[in-house]
């Protein structure tokens, strides 16, 4: 090729002295460019190790990055990296190079594209697209991840939403702990025990945060997340939700519904009916209900209860309405003579502080159930690699509003390319 197809790569990669694009091979048979990089003969290099400057090269090491394809075509950097003989330091160590990271195979920009694309679909997809293994693409993650994650300031955060997810099949389950101000998923980690409140506390310490601020955290009534914020932030008000109480509520109506099936045939196919807010109900619902109502059903009377207590949700003012309002239902349910309900009411009775803070602190995880739905629909992303790990880096790529990671190459501007990938917007 000829020195202006050189000087055109070196000005499309954004090189600046002392590196150039010397030798350009293209081989249309073998799918592949090769851009040779070299530095200008003579050229001397800032110490790694100590910073000394101008230091000379004591020798050369080959290396090869995988960089954005070319057309169609998969294009390679290839350069020999000099390591300098520091006379500072006495240390011989090899230079950074400006188009890729330590220890790196990919150019930022690839790997910019690669974290780009993992945004928009599954791994595998990336995988199969960019003829890159899998195993590659989750270690160019994985790092860009761990480090934008570092750099995330909680320094305001003062309001948690705490939820579990299904990891995978079984009983694997990851813990997500949410900014419910901001939105944005601070942490996640292996289990649901008590001791992942102690893990995150940790976690929003070494991002700036302070657990001394955190004044609430709306929860599900599962007991292990109860006494693990009694045990390590006990100063913080507990919420049980909305969305929790009802599901509760909603798991009665279910066994309620599928007991009496036994005897009602008729209840069959009307599951989602009796779980749904009837204000949600399609055209052929409100008939099966019509028709269903007729029958004077232990699972009508248990639906009753259950929309009763969402009416309080959507209607209770605040705390000192909420209160005796609620305190009916509860003897009404307690009076049922339908067992399932009559459990939950006593468990809701157990959990009575936190559910009447409620309506005073307008906590709600809704948002975290959004975020959720989003971390689900991502686990395809993760899917066949679907290791715990794999899913806790995918929830924070999608919900962690991580704001250093590297911008996709197709939005950048200007020639400082291959020194972009790396700093972020
Ligand atoms: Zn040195």
């Amino acid at each position: 090729m000829t020195p202006t197809s050189s000087s055109l790569f070196t000005l499309a990669l954004g090189l600046h002295d002392p590196w150039a694009v010397s030798d350009v091979a293209f081989d249309a048979d073998a799918g592949q460019l090769d851009l040779q990089v070299s530095f200008q003969p003579g050229a001397r290099f800032t110490c790694p190790s100590c910073g000394a400057e101008h230091q000379p090269v004591h020798d050369t090491l080959a290396r090869e990055w995988r960089h954005l394809n070319f057309f169609q075509y998969q294009a390679y950097l290839q350069a020999k990296v000099p390591r300098v003989r520091c006379g500072a330091c006495g240390k011989t160590t090899q230079v950074p190079v400006p188009w890729a990271r330590e220890g790196s195979g990919f150019s930022l920009l690839m790997e910019a594209l690669v974290v780009t694309l993992i945004k928009a679909m599954p791994v595998r997809q990336v995988a199969h697209l960019l003829a890159v293994s899998d195993q590659r693409l989750w270690r160019i993650l994985d790092y860009y991840v761990d480090s934008a994650r570092a750099q995330e300031d909680f320094s305001g955060v003062t309001t948690l939403g705490l939820d579990e997810t299904a990891a995978r099949r079984g009983h694997h389950y990851i813990s997500l702990f949410h900014d419910l101000d901001a939105g944005r998923l601070l942490f996640a980690c292996e289990g649901r025990n008590a001791e992942v409140v102690a893990q995150f506390a940790d976690d929003l310490e070494a991002h700036g945060g302070c657990a001394e601020n955190l004044t609430a955290a709306c929860i599900d009534m599962s007991t292990s997340y109860r006494a693990g914020l009694a045990e390590h932030l006990p100063w913080v008000d507990v919420t049980f939700d909305e969305f929790h109480v009802i599901q509760l509520v909603n798991r009665a109506v279910d066994e309620v519904r599928r007991q009496e099936t036994k005897t009602h045939p008729q209840l069959k196919r009307s599951r989602y009916l009796w779980l749904k807010d009837h204000q949600n109900w399609t055209t052929r619902q409100i008939r099966q209900y019509v028709d269903l109502k007729r029958l004077n059903l232990k699972t009508h009377r248990a639906f009753r209860l259950k929309e009763a207590l969402r009416d309080i949700f959507h209607h209770a003012p605040d705390r000192e309405t909420a209160d005796p309002l609620l305190n009916q239902w509860y003897s009404w349910a307690r009076r049922c003579r339908i067992e399932p309900i009559k459990q939950v009411a006593m468990s809701l009775k157990n959990h009575w502080e936190g559910i009447l803070n409620a309506f005073d602190s307008k906590l709600t995880n809704g948002r975290v159930e959004g975020i959720n739905a989003i971390i689900q629909a991502a686990k395809a992303k993760a899917r066949g690699y679907g290791t715990t790990r794999h899913l806790i880096t995918i929830s924070y790529l999608v919900a962690g509003q991580l704001t250093h990671l590297p911008v996709s190459p197709f939005k950048l501007k200007g020639t400082s390319a291959v020194a972009t990938g790396v700093q972020g917007v």
